[in-house]
């Protein structure tokens, strides 16, 4: 999600084009969360001067961000002019890259889908999909503002510039968050691109999308090809120092368990993945799961055999997250079907005591997500969005 800073770094200060920028940020984020302020709300909110304030709105209604609305009636003084966010002030585009399929939308400022693409691959290396991709962005620029257009996100499998383990093996995607992969799409899009895991994506859709709304602290547990985690803590993404944290699917579950592409054994990801699910139904490693109907008869003791492997893998993972984290729940989902997704969270329960059984809890410990299938590439393109809008994503872009 970020470059790693270099080892000690001084600490340097803010300038004053960082300073409008940042206070452009609070602001546009004020009213995201409110939905409608004026200047005056806006000045207090903010602890902004009601000078710093009337410039930044007046550069932002400029710029079409946001809306003017008609002023309140007031029995005197200036009637204040409530304002809001212009969903058609930008626009984001969201790829959610997996060994089969790469799902594109289109996101308008206020977080609604515009666009939505679905392009059939097999396990397509960066080159192979670049046309793919840049037809949706094309695809994408007939219906919006070319000028509008804020950025690609573009999520993935991770893990990232893995050093020091055999292979990753076909539940990853490597050469994709190559710098000069990147590097080719943001000069043939002529737009930002930014690359970030599809667990991390994840999480960020299932917060705002999903059943993670409103929530502080939360793992979440992303079932694809492989697994992963996302990690949303005290109100924002931790991506970790090399963009790999939460990079949970080959910590090893059983000693001297199942042999593992990384050179391991009996890593979580060869129990609870995609993957391990193709190999108890035979199918082959490299099938399209969403090609199988797994509510036919001829699956059923495939998945049966999965589900009693899975959950107790599952709820180890449950209980390093806990243990790590102390969250305020753990969400499961991925790439396989809601219904195979619900079995395996029904079957993890008993979940471990950890320090999560608390009396006062409100929520499981452990559920569903709920943001559905576009969840990832969702997830993606708000992070561009969010990097325009909201302070603390400043350093989103600058990759
Ligand atoms: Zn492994």
């Amino acid at each position: 999600m970020h470059t790693p800073s270099k080892p000690n770094k001084p600490t340097t200060g803010t300038n004053l084009e960082h300073a409008r920028l940042h206070n452009r940020r609070v602001v546009l984020e004020a009213i995201r969360q409110a939905g409608r302020l004026t200047r005056a709300d806006l000045t207090r909110i903010t602890s902004l001067t009601a000078q710093t304030i009337s410039n930044i709105v007046a550069e932002l209604l400029h710029e079409a961000k946001l809306f003017a609305h008609a002023p309140e009636k007031t029995a005197r003084g200036q009637p204040p002019i409530p304002l809001s966010i212009n969903p058609d002030g930008g626009y984001s585009i969201g790829f959610h890259v997996e060994q089969h399929q790469v799902v594109a939308v289109l996101l308008d400022l206020k977080g609604t889908t515009r666009g939505r693409r679905v392009f059939a691959v097999s396990y397509p290396t960066f080159a192979e999909a670049l046309p793919l991709l840049m037809k949706g962005v094309d695809g994408f620029r007939r219906k919006v503002s070319t000028e509008r257009l804020l950025g690609i996100g573009i999520a993935l499998p991770g893990p990232f510039g893995v050093q020091g383990m055999s292979a990753v093996g076909p539940t990853s995607m490597p050469g994709w968050d190559d710098p000069q992969s990147l590097a080719a799409l943001r000069d043939m899009s002529g737009l930002p691109v930014l690359v970030e895991n599809d667990a991390t994506a994840a999480a960020m859709g299932e917060r705002l999308y999903g059943v993670a709304g409103g929530l502080k602290d939360f793992g979440y547990l992303f079932v694809g090809h492989g697994l992963g985690s996302g990690l949303y803590l005290d109100n924002r993404l931790y991506s970790g120092h090399w963009r790999n944290a939460g990079e949970i699917g080959h910590v090893v579950f059983t000693p001297n368990g199942k042999p593992c592409y990384c050179g391991k054994q009996g890593c979580l990801e060869r129990y609870v993945s995609g993957a391990s699910l193709l190999e108890h139904l035979g199918t082959g490693a490299d099938r399209n799961l969403s090609d199988l109907d797994l509510s036919e008869r001829q699956h059923a003791a495939g998945v049966d055999r999965w589900l009693a492997e899975a959950a107790p893998a599952l709820r180890h993972a449950v209980g390093m997250l806990e243990s790590l984290l102390d969250p305020e729940t753990v969400l499961v989902g991925g790439t396989l079907s809601d219904d195979i997704l619900g079995r395996l969270v029904v079957q993890a329960h008993p979940l471990f005591p950890s320090v999560s059984v608390r009396e006062e809890r409100t929520l499981a410990r452990l559920q569903l997500g709920t943001a559905g299938h576009d969840c990832v590439a969702l997830g993606a393109a708000a992070l561009v969005v969010l990097a325009e809008l909201s302070p603390d994503y400043h350093a989103l872009l600058k990759a």
